[in-house]
C-alpha cells in the first residue's frame, strides 16, 4: 500500500515501512501521505486526537510526492 510513497529517499520509506515505531508521517486510508503536524487536546485521557495535513512535499529530500489537487475531502 505504501510502496507509492517512500521511492524518493531511505529516509521516508524507512519511516513509512518501520515497525519500530509510529511515525508521524503516514499514509492515509485515501492514499494520500499525511503528517502530524500535533496533537489535539480533546478532554479524553485515552485517546489523543493527531492534527494531521497532507504532505505534498517530502520533508527530507524536497520530492513533489503528490499533487495538491488530488487531495481528496
Ligand atoms: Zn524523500
Amino acid at each position: 500500500m505504501s510502496d507509492e510513497f517512500g521511492t524518493c529517499c531511505a529516509t521516508l520509506k524507512e519511516l513509512i515501512s518501520t515497525k519500530e515505531f509510529s511515525p508521524l508521517i503516514e499514509v492515509g486510508d485515501d492514499g494520500v501521505l499525511y503528517m502530524s503536524v500535533g496533537i489535539m487536546d480533546n478532554g479524553k485521557e485515552d485517546e489523543e486526537g493527531m492534527v494531521d495535513y497532507p504532505v505534498f512535499y517530502c520533508p527530507f529530500c524536497g520530492t513533489q510526492l503528490q499533487e495538491q489537487d488530488e487531495e481528496k475531502t
